[in-house]
């Protein structure tokens, strides 16, 4: 221990109060590092933080660190390099891969809707211009640097940190950070205790200050199994001879899909439906898994089985003919809430026919418009157009790659030792606070909801 210690200061600028826009400022009196750098998404008074400089002096900011390659963890790292950043950003190998798709499609969807805006003249800003370009992409790449989890890196005086693998997506890794002698343990987001795809997160045992995620602190998943789940819903469709789209996150979820349908038809479980994968970037994903087998639990054979019968469509052209088909047929499209990419233009043509059916497989946050159709909302608005909801909504709760509230106890459970302080962000309010009473109930612990824009002394 350092005798005397200077104090360290954890500031919440994103990813609390809220699931998106994660960005965590670590400082001490001379240096200081950020914690993951997401897009605000959802909700329009959050989506407009986007635009508004980091309250941070970039020439101060040694490095960032990269728990993984979701937009809403790593979306607004080509804005921080545009505002002047030019340092390090520390991640695991695949994230790095991963981070590359995932900030080259966001760039080309704000260019292209900034594109359609202008011409359809229906956005509020006039002219409607994207945050980034594939050009400031082009700038943010060459800052990564790769470490494999478990190796410490040492940035400088104050701060040496490690990554440890978190079971939520390929890559994914939460962050265990040494500085000024006090360990702290950023979870990142932090997968379930048997993900389907992954090895489940590595259990730390001990730390001074853990910051811990709560996307579904006041949950749990479903019990049933995801399989049976999914079967119920093709089969459904099947019978009406309609249609059946899942909006899907690119990574992870994609996979998973891809899995468990080819699983359900291998099995006769479900007929053999035509299955088209219709984003790009769920594609490039894909291929990730194939070369980084460290990182996931796959075998070949079932890596083989999850690429089998897939129609995967790269061009935008050939997306508009997948309806010209008769027939059902199912159909995974991005992005997985429904804020933009392919999906919408599979929903402009088929909410308006009850034989259709919309499964939503994941998180939806509020403001969003799979938020809208999970709470049943009859009409949604895409491209600046209203189309009436009549095709069936359904959603299952088995698949997350998130741990619920269960999951995430028994991730603390294997802590030795107290930390001197759990602070819980990356979660809506309620959930939040949920999981703040049931680890005050049963364990007794310190703990706080981070707030954003607080500075917290440790
Ligand atoms: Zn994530």
């Amino acid at each position: 221990m350092i005798p005397n210690p200077s104090p360290v200061q954890l500031k919440f600028l994103g990813g609390a109060g809220t699931v998106t826009g994660s960005k965590i400022l670590v400082r001490t009196e001379r240096h200081s590092v950020l914690i993951d750098c997401g897009m605000f998404q959802g909700l329009k008074q959050l989506r407009l933080l986007n635009w508004e400089k980091l309250p941070l002096n970039y020439d101060e900011l040694d490095a960032v660190i990269l728990t993984h390659g979701h937009l809403d963890h790593c979306g607004a790292l080509p804005m921080l390099v545009k505002n002047g950043y030019d340092g390090p950003i520390y991640a695991t190998l695949p994230t790095r891969d991963v981070t590359e798709v995932i900030l080259r499609d966001s760039a080309r969807i704000q260019e292209e809707d900034a594109l359609q805006a202008n011409e359809g003249g229906y956005s509020r800003h006039h002219p409607a211009r994207p945050q980034y370009t594939e050009e400031d992409v082009d700038r943010t790449m060459p800052l990564f640097e790769t470490h494999d989890d478990n190796e410490w890196v040492i940035i400088n005086e104050d701060f040496k940190f490690c990554f440890r693998k978190s079971g939520h997506i390929l890559g994914s890794a939460m962050v265990e950070l040494v500085c000024q002698g006090r360990k702290f343990v950023f979870s990142g987001d932090l997968g379930r205790r048997r993900p389907l795809l992954m090895e489940p997160p590595y259990l730390v045992k001990d730390a001074d200050y853990v910051v811990l995620e709560s996307t579904y602190g006041d949950r749990r998943h479903s019990e049933k199994s995801p399989y049976e789940e999914l079967a119920e819903v093709v089969n459904l469709t099947y019978e009406k001879g309609g249609v059946l789209v899942i909006p899907s996150f690119a990574v992870e979820r994609a996979q998973e899909l891809l899995l468990l349908l080819n699983t359900l038809k291998q099995d006769k479980s479900i007929p053999p439906l035509p299955l088209y994968l219709d984003t790009p970037m769920g594609i490039d994903v894909t291929d990730l898994y194939l070369h980084h087998r460290d990182w996931h639990s796959l075998t070949d054979e079932e890596c083989e089985t999850m690429m089998r019968d897939v129609h995967v469509i790269r061009n935008f052209e050939h997306s508009l003919h997948v309806l010209d088909k008769k027939g059902p047929k199912i159909v995974i499209a991005g992005s997985g809430m429904v804020t933009g990419g392919r999906v919408l233009y599979y929903l402009e043509q088929l909410l308006g026919n009850s034989q259709n059916t919309i499964l939503l497989v994941g998180f939806q946050a509020p403001g969003t418009r799979g938020n809208l159709l999970r709470s049943g909302s009859d009409e949604l608005k895409i491209h600046g157009l209203y189309y009436k909801v009549h095709a069936e909504v359904r959603q299952i709760g088995s698949l997350s790659a998130h741990g619920d509230q269960a999951d995430l106890l028994w991730w603390l459970e294997h802590f030795k030792k107290a930390p001197q302080q759990v602070f819980l962000n990356h979660g809506e309010t309620q959930a939040s606070e949920a999981l703040r009473l049931k680890i005050t109930d049963t364990k007794g612990w310190p703990v706080t909801i981070a707030q954003m824009g607080v500075t917290y002394d440790v």
